[in-house]
């Protein structure tokens, strides 16, 4: 007896008749002999719609209420399914993140996970239920309804698995396993067998919502096994592991985001204090610069450019524009109109060579480039937004990561 924890995303409780098909997976697990908890999605749209209603109500909505409101989608999924599973004689019980408890932090909208109690969900399984739990959704030490930022039912099923020590993690949705890149933007991109937490974590981070970034990091540390899968269609999904295949390529994946914004801050002196001015205003505010660049020009002054995501770019601007007069700089400006676009691997660093072709790539489909930085395991660009595709379809290419698209 095994004891696996199954978590269905948005599309794949999209209506009864999905929420059925989706009870149909934990009793074949159940009638195999394991124990189950199922972790479910509000239905696809249901969180967004929820979020644009009290987005309607104020100008800067509560924080505390948004979470209260946007809680409520996965509360009906998990009534529905365990009304559906106790209908077929398979004993369920539905749970919200309060009644299991998962304790998070007070950050509304994306509070951290910081404890599970165990205890209750062992009781109920041990009773032989069925155990159907809110994803995206805890409380905090306050009482409060809590929610774990978008896409945070992932973390829920792995944070939920690390708690009970579950034998698998199993993430179904509407692929069949992590792709090389966004198989619906590039048909050519394959499914991998298995990758490194190390290289779904940089995925993940990098724009490929197929999981949430936080729950690559828990079920990292935690040593969850995982594995995601298609709801829709049998396989054996892609699984994420410690282990590096021997033959493994360097270059694992391309993802993008398109949440980043470009700031400008022209006109600096040029003095080594600037950037530690630039960067201090906005590590006060705590908001997280990603890439770099500094154009000095004439007259010794300089220019820094960076990229804010893009919710916080209008703090970003305002705590700037604040200490305008002490950085000081002549003028900010925003792009919003950015991409950036990563190539995921291992090692890249110590292969000088596949940066030159990732540049030769780019630079044969003429797409600009704003700014560039490399780590061990990515190299990121950032393009203009409307060459996104053409950028993540060029990578994925000149990587040998496309396979050719079988004719229907
Ligand atoms: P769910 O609602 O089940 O949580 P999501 O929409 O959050 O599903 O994530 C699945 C989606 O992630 C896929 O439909 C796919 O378009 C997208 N995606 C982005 N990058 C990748 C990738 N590298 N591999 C697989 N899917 C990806
Ligand atoms: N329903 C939440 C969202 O749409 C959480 C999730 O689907 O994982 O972000
Ligand atoms: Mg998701």
């Amino acid at each position: 007896m095994a004891l696996i924890v199954q978590k269905f995303g948005g599309t794949s409780v999209a209506d009864l008749e999905r929420i059925r098909h989706a009870a149909d997976k934990a009793i074949a697990a159940r009638d195999a002999g394991h124990q189950v908890v199922v972790v479910l999605s509000a239905m696809s749209g249901e969180t967004n719609r929820l979020l644009a209603m009290g987005q309607q109500m104020a100008a800067q909505p509560d924080s505390r209420e948004m979470d209260q409101l946007a809680a409520t989608g996965e509360q009906v999924t998990i009534a529905l399914m365990a009304i559906h599973l106790n209908g077929r004689g398979y004993p369920a019980v539905s749970l919200q993140g309060w009644q299991v408890p998962i304790a998070t932090n007070a950050v509304h909208g994306k509070a951290r996970i910081e404890q599970i109690d165990s205890e209750h969900l062992h009781r109920l399984l041990n009773d032989g239920r069925i155990v159907v739990v809110a994803g995206f959704q805890g409380v905090s030490s306050e009482g409060n309804i809590t929610t774990l930022g978008r896409g945070g039912s992932d973390t829920t099923a792995v944070a939920l698995a690390a708690a009970l020590n579950a034998d698998e993690c199993q993430i179904f949705t509407d692929v069949d396993g992590v792709y090389t890149t966004d198989p619906r933007m590039v048909p050519e991109a394959h499914r991998l067998d298995s990758i490194t937490f190390k290289e779904m974590l940089e995925l993940a981070s990098q724009g490929s919502k197929v999981l949430q970034t936080r729950s690559v990091e828990f079920a990292g540390k935690y040593r969850v096994p995982l594995r995601v899968l298609s709801t829709f269609v049998d396989g054996p999904g892609t699984l994420i592991s410690v282990e590096q295949g021997m033959e493994a390529p360097l270059v694992s994946g391309v993802a993008c985001s398109r949440q980043e914004a470009w700031i400008t801050v022209a006109h600096m002196p040029d003095t080594p204090f600037s950037a530690s001015r630039v960067f201090g205003t906005l590590a006060r505010a705590h908001i997280e610069v990603d890439m770099i660049t500094q154009t000095p020009n004439a007259h010794q002054r300089t220019d820094f450019s960076f990229s804010v995501s893009r919710t916080d770019v209008t703090q970003a601007i305002s705590v700037l524009a604040g200490a305008l007069p002490e950085l000081p700089a002549e003028a900010i400006s925003v792009n919003n109109d950015v991409a950036k676009v990563s190539v995921i691997g291992v090692a890249l660093r110590s292969h000088p060579e596949l940066v030159m072709k990732l540049f030769d790539a780019l630079a044969a489909e003429q797409i600009r480039l704003l700014a560039i930085t490399t780590s061990e395991s990515r190299i990121s660009v950032l393009v203009p937004d409307t060459e996104t595709e053409r950028s993540v379809r060029t990578l994925h290419r000149a990587f040998g990561l496309s396979v050719a698209v079988k004719a229907e």
